[in-house]
């Protein structure tokens, strides 16, 4: 059960810090055996509540410790810990608190507003607890509504984690459904567990007590990335950024002496800018994981070369708890030119124990594992779902293999490289060009900051890739000159037909780059004919 996780970093890691940005604003420090207390205090109160075994509680909160408390308090309780996030639309959040059953909401106190003009259509929900103390309350005309420090405060910690079965749901996260309504993901205790040691391994996140680790990634995407039970089960300490993503904030939390951080590309990208602009050095940092989409190579180099800074970068979905692959170097890579290794910090790296991975054509044959051949993606694991919630069929295929819509190659030694996602390639003269290779290509020119690549239907090619860039303050590159670039790593017939100029690219709720948005907002600005949009 995850309660044994926070039980071992409360008895042998006791003072360990968790260091936060609170939700009240003043930078807050706690540990872990004053987070247990707290959590066993809320699984009380949740208890009190007439929370039952399976019973799920919504949770919509920034990464805080309170929202750790919440984290193992939950589950402590019987119940299954249901992440929020709160960029979701109303019409999809209503969705998946109806979905899932939420029978109580944990809400920041600066979220309430996201939550009042659904709570109406949300019937099972019975209480809102507004995570926060009595005289920070906002005010609010929902009904049931609880201060969570008021709840806790009239609990003591006599009490034991409510025993489950370690094949018990203990956490749900939905995928942000770009189709279709969004997916729910069931997370057991074993599968939490398990998942968690498997990323702590050394050629993974490779936590340990000296280790401050800093998830600038919500804990509310993809299971938080694990990283709320891979830091206490080693006894790392904790940052935790709260609400503030601007990169003056992070660069903030950050120098609160954070020695490991994790997040999507795009967060990484804004704070090397301001750490330019600003002509300031990470005092402590020395590794950084980043995932969620394909790190460009500049932003590998920059970390690494600028700033003598490790990049992890890494491949998962919400489908595996999240980890799937870390780009470590094994012996093989480690006698590398610099020049080579970066070639292979491209990949997304390989599995740790626990995940299998295999390449196949569209028939399922096994592809060869020979670095070029592009394949379908398929992962098994312990952390691997089966089947979504409420779903009446498994996803995964009789042998466990799940479908990730993933295209990737795999090299001798293991490494992972994503081409792109199956409904992302270009396929052009019936040769596939990697979205994801042009947008690498193009984020390397220095007044580049974001790139898109998509394909636009051709009468004679089938399709042409086009590229919508943003451009630094002040600069505009001309189209030649960033074309010029773009040739100087890929194959000719790959160069985009066209750049086009935007201010700002659409992200998706996980802050990626929404393909399906970008090509909405090109066909309303006339950009590209509707006719000729994909
Ligand atoms: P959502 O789809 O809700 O944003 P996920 O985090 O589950 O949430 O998305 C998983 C997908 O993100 C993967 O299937 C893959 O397409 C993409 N992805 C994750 N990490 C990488 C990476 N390092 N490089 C390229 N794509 C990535």
């Amino acid at each position: 059960m995850v309660g044994n996780i926070i039980d071992h970093a409360a008895r042998y890691h006791p003072r360990r810090e968790i260091i936060s940005r609170s939700v009240e604003g003043p930078i807050v420090k706690t540990n872990w055996s004053e987070v247990k207390n707290k959590s066993l205090q809320l699984t009380k109160a949740l208890l009190n509540l007439g929370i039952k075994a399976g019973d799920v509680v919504g949770v919509m909160a920034w990464n805080t410790a309170r929202h750790l408390e919440v984290v193992y308090g939950v589950p402590g309780s019987g119940a299954v810990n249901h992440t929020l996030n709160p960029r979701l639309f109303s019409e999809q959040l209503i969705y998946i608190i109806n979905h899932a059953e939420d029978k109580i909401l944990m809400v920041d106190p600066d979220l309430v507003s996201v939550i009042e003009p659904l709570i109406e259509k949300c019937p099972k929900v019975q209480n809102v607890i507004i995570m926060t103390e009595k005289r920070h309350m906002p005010s609010t005309d929902m009904k049931n509504i609880l201060c969570y420090e008021e709840l806790l405060a009239q609990e003591d910690i006599d009490i034991q984690w409510v025993k489950r079965s370690e094949h018990d749901a203990c956490g749900i996260c939905y995928t942000s459904g770009t189709t279709g309504n969004p997916k729910g993901v069931v997370y057991t205790h074993r599968s939490n567990t398990l998942h968690a040691l498997a990323s702590a391994a050394p050629d993974m996140l490779g936590l340990a007590s000296t280790e401050r680790i800093m998830p600038v990634v919500p804990l509310f995407h993809a299971n938080g990335w694990s990283i709320g039970y891979t830091a206490p089960l080693t006894g790392a300490s904790m940052i935790m950024p709260g609400r503030d993503m601007t990169p003056k904030a992070l660069y903030e939390m950050l120098e609160c002496g954070a020695t490991v951080t994790a997040a999507v590309p795009t967060v990484w990208l804004l704070l090397l800018d301001f750490l330019e602009k600003e002509n300031l050095k990470l005092t402590y940092l020395k590794r950084v994981v980043i995932g969620g989409s394909a790190c460009p190579r500049a932003v590998i180099e920059k970390f690494q070369r600028k700033y003598g800074i490790k990049v992890l970068h890494a491949w998962g979905m919400t489908e595996m708890s999240p980890l799937g692959t870390i780009c470590s170097f094994k012996p093989e890579v480690l006698t590398l030119s610099e020049e080579e290794k970066l070639n292979v910090q491209e990949t997304t790296g390989h599995p740790p124990f626990t995940v299998d991975l295999k390449i196949t054509d569209d028939q399922g044959n096994n592809l060869a594992w020979d670095g070029i051949s592009p394949g379908k993606l398929w992962a098994r694991g312990a952390a691997v779902v089966k089947r979504y919630l409420k779903s009446s069929s498994d996803i995964a295929d009789k042998d466990g293999w799940f479908d990730t819509g993933d295209v990737a190659t795999m090299d001798p030694n293991g490494y992972m490289r994503i081409t792109d996602r199956s409904k992302d390639v270009i396929k052009s003269g019936g040769e596939w060009i990697s979205s994801i290779d042009l947008e690498n290509a193009a984020v390397g020119h220095p007044d580049i900051t974001e790139a898109a690549a998509i394909g636009v239907a051709h009468p004679k090619w089938d399709e042409r890739p086009i590229v919508v860039v943003v451009c630094h303050r002040d600069k505009t590159p001309l189209k030649k000159e960033i074309l010029d670039f773009i040739s100087k790593h890929v194959a000719k017939w790959q160069v985009p037909d066209d750049v086009i100029y935007m201010d700002e690219i659409p992200h998706t709720a996980t802050g990626k780059i929404s393909k399906v948005d970008l090509r909405q907002k090109l066909l309303e600005t006339g950009y590209v004919h509707p006719d000729t949009v994909k």
